[in-house]
């Protein structure tokens, strides 16, 4: 069968984990950054896909309704070759090694996360972040972000809040502890929209 992943319009056609979270905002921050956005409830819908954003929400429910709905195995296996973007929960459910508490994961990212590491008085803030992508600094929505603790020598390091990593990117995965699409700028977006249309492994996905 041949899957076409752009259907004619030109655009990447990027999945959005649609299980809880802020979902329509990354649906509409990927069409505003060129691609074209499609609610990914079920396994059957991951088919073609040139990429998946997984967004923010509670990574312990997400991990609960992909379970449920049997998309657990399927995410697994399409993080193992396609790109994958995971934002806040999204970042902890692509992280290798989850803290406080351990719990599961999709384990793609060489990466140690430590949820809710900001305390009750900063859980919540906007800060201007030196990023080492081009135009300057990117406004950081954090919500009850979690801590990207450490990292493998795979993963470099595209942004930091008082010296540990916010935005990351590892081969075709990429991951923020803020939240990109909240905020207007949208090069985050531009960044992994490009990652979906370079095809990044797809080719070996059936
Ligand atoms: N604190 C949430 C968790 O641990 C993540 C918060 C978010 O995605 N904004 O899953």
């Amino acid at each position: 069968m041949v899957t076409d992943r752009n259907q004619g319009t030109g655009m990447p056609r990027i999945g959005v984990l649609a299980l809880q979270g802020d979902v329509e905002a990354h649906a509409w921050a990927l069409r505003e950054a060129g691609a074209e956005p499609v609610p990914v409830r079920l396994p059957a819908h991951l088919d073609g896909l040139a990429g998946l954003v997984i967004p923010g929400g509670e990574s312990t429910t997400l991990l609960k309704l992909a379970a449920r709905d049997g998309l657990l195995d399927p995410l697994r296996r399409f993080a193992g070759t396609r790109p994958v973007f995971g934002t806040c929960a999204g970042c902890i459910l692509l992280a290798r090694r989850v803290r406080h508490p351990e719990q599961d994961s999709l384990g793609v990212l060489d990466a140690t996360v430590e949820r809710n590491a900001y305390g009750r008085q900063n859980d919540s803030a906007i800060l201007e972040t030196p990023t080492a992508l081009p135009g300057g600094p990117l406004e950081a929505v954090y919500i009850r972000a979690p801590r990207i603790a450490g990292i493998g020598p795979g993963v470099e390091v595209l942004a930091e809040r008082d010296g540990d990593p916010v935005l990351v990117r590892q081969g075709r995965i990429l991951a923020a502890t803020f939240h990109p699409e909240l905020s207007s700028d949208r090069r985050v977006h531009r960044l992994f929209r490009d990652m979906a249309a370079a095809g990044t492994g797809a080719e070996r996905a059936a």
